[in-house]
């Protein structure tokens, strides 16, 4: 069974303050777990993780993930402004774009940020933007499937990230020849893998490439970055990764391969952003309408324009029915079922499908699960729909709003009338 780090009583004492819909955050949950990840890579003395900021784009969570030791991954404009002003500069900042603007590639030398290329042809748009850096990276993409143990896990084949291997090659001798002197790797070649093996395969190629790189090119290689792709549990009866073993599986290909090639002093970055946020935020609702026709309904007060996953790949949120004045419905039996719905005029705004959950009441609270990351930040305006804010639920039990819900106004702000 899925918990929530949030009781009944808690969410009524949140929900006086602020109404519902709002996407609570768990400050503990997220602290703990960003020491655990450090735990795991302690082996490794230039371990890094740099948060994917398009996860979870607020201050107050980069700002306590920058408490534990993260940098943080962007790929746009205002990721970038964003994160320049949460204090975050230099090393501090991986810009792992694709189809990349010119004034993006600006703004991330400016700030001086470790620039990952996704493509050969970026590298006279940067050179004759701001000049090659000394330290840079490249993002490989082995093209075919990714397999691990005969199970396709995600086709690199198909994706439009990276550059191929002969490229990777032709990049590192382009660049080193431009002055670059420190040199990275990166991939990103499955997404929400729940399994302890994607990082130790994964690592191993990047580790195989590095050392042929090395060979080939004479290329000075500091770090290989792991990038995003680690999973979480959506559902109830699936195992959770244990960031440990992954540790352990990548330092052992680690000490395999670029130990007997004399390169065991490369730093380890990672991505991740689902991993570091998913678990520790979830989307707090409210049972609003109930409907009976040729199905059972229970219309929420959020929609699809506050978590796109269902509506855009039918993604599982596990539901906890929590229940309202005292009613605690969050242990009861799971013997109705329902499609729960939000309110958008699109016949795929629903949270949950013929779902068995126990009654739900008007007025009784929903936590929808695992909304921490690629939640709000998914969220968008259809309908005329305003986003909802996000309050942190600090380890003492106080709370803060840390983003206001939309207004009207703000939706109408950029309209010429
Ligand atoms: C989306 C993304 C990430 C984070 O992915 P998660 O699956 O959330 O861990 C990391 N790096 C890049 C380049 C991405 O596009």
């Amino acid at each position: 069974m899925k918990k929530t780090f949030v009781t009944l009583s808690k969410l009524q004492e949140i929900t006086e303050r602020h109404p519902t819909p709002f996407h609570l955050y768990d400050e503990r949950g997220i602290e703990e777990n960003a020491e655990r990840l450090k735990a795991a890579f302690s082996w490794n003395a230039g371990f890094r993780e740099y948060f994917a900021v398009k996860a979870t784009p607020t201050p107050a969570i980069l700002k306590l993930l920058q408490k534990h030791g993260c940098g943080v991954d962007c790929a746009s404009m205002t990721e970038l402004i964003m994160s320049e002003k949460c204090g975050f500069k230099g090393g501090d900042v991986m810009f792992s774009s694709n189809d990349t603007p010119d004034e993006e590639f600006v703004k991330a030398a400016q700030l001086g940020a470790i620039i990952n290329l996704d493509d050969v042809t970026h590298i006279a748009a940067l050179r004759s933007l701001t000049g090659i850096p000394k330290k840079i990276c490249c993002r490989f993409n082995p093209g075919g499937a990714f397999e691990i143990a005969n199970k396709i896990m995600d086709n690199p084949g198909d994706a439009k990230y990276g550059m191929t291997r002969e490229q990777i090659f032709e990049a590192f001798r382009e660049l080193k020849a431009l002055g670059a002197e420190e040199f990275g790797l990166h991939a990103f070649l499955a997404s929400n893998t729940v399994s302890n093996d994607y990082y130790p395969v994964l690592a191993a190629q990047l580790f195989r490439l590095a050392v042929d790189l090395k060979r080939a090119v004479g290329a000075n290689i500091t770090f290989i970055n792991l990038s995003g792709g680690v999973g979480v549990p959506y559902l109830p009866e699936q195992q959770p990764n244990d960031i440990m073993v992954i540790g352990e599986g990548v330092r052992r290909v680690y000490e395999e391969i670029l130990g007997p090639a004399g390169m065991d002093d490369i730093a380890i970055f990672t991505e991740m952003g689902r991993f570091m946020l998913a678990p520790y935020g979830c989307l707090v609702t409210r049972a609003i309408r109930e409907k009976h026709i040729y199905k059972e309904y229970i219309g929420v007060d959020a929609c699809a324009c506050d978590l796109m996953r269902p509506a855009l790949y039918g993604a599982y949120h596990h539901i906890t029915v929590m229940g309202r004045d005292g009613i605690d419905k969050s242990g009861a039996p799971a013997d109705h079922t329902y499609d729960v719905t939000g309110s958008l005029c699109e016949n795929n705004d629903k949270f949950a499908v013929d779902r068995a959950l126990p009654k739900i009441d008007v007025g009784d609270l929903l936590v929808i699960h695992d909304t921490g990351a690629h939640g709000r930040s998914m969220g968008y305006n259809y309908n005329g729909k305003l986003r909802s804010g996000e309050i942190l639920l600090r380890a003492d039990g106080s709370f803060e709003l840390i983003r206001r819900a939309e207004t009207a106004e703000d939706y109408f702000a950029t309209v010429v009338w």
